[in-house]
């Protein structure tokens, strides 16, 4: 577990960690106050160009300079599909209008949760963010390697569905 929970918020007492609700969590001795820490969510992108999807070079970790799917957290309060459309657009400097929820995934003891949607680009022009290094179309049989774990499955998961329409 992460060590930036030392302390109580509440009562500023040392926190202990102890199996609550079948997780080890930081809890309060003093004043019994439990940390449950949410998960993070992070809305990636399939933009479809031509017959390719447009990637972006990341200029960030993890996996910076790895080709990936233009993604990014989704702010506390932000609508996830406002989220999505904004990443497209800082990353990559496109316009999109998401075509449709591709699906939701995690991985046991990670915190980001992806929620995956498909989108085609309705305007803008190519432009890589500040947290991009470059922005590139890739045709469907020349992709890159892709380097996160359900990448593989999120492409999957489009293509069986995109051979139904
Ligand atoms: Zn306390």
């Amino acid at each position: 577990m992460s060590d930036e929970y030392n302390f109580c918020n509440r009562c500023g007492e040392r926190l202990a960690q102890k199996r609550i609700e079948g997780r080890m969590r930081h809890h309060c001795p003093a004043c019994g106050h439990v940390v449950f820490l949410d998960p993070k969510v992070a809305a990636v992108v399939l933009v479809i160009d031509g017959d390719g999807l447009v990637m972006v070079k990341r200029g960030v970790e993890p996996q910076c300079g790895k080709w990936a799917f233009p993604s990014g957290y989704v702010d506390r309060g932000e609508i996830v599909e406002a989220a999505a459309v904004r990443e497209v657009k800082e990353e990559t400097g496109l316009d999109v209008t998401l075509d449709r929820l591709i699906g939701v995934y995690s991985l046991e003891s990670n915190p980001v949760v992806l929620v995956v949607y498909s989108a085609r680009i309705t305007g803008g022009a190519v432009e890589a963010g500040h947290d991009a290094l470059a922005v590139k179309t890739f045709a469907l049989d020349a992709l890159p390697s892709l380097p996160f774990p359900h990448d593989a499955q999120i492409l999957r998961d489009w293509q069986a569905c995109s051979d139904r329409i």
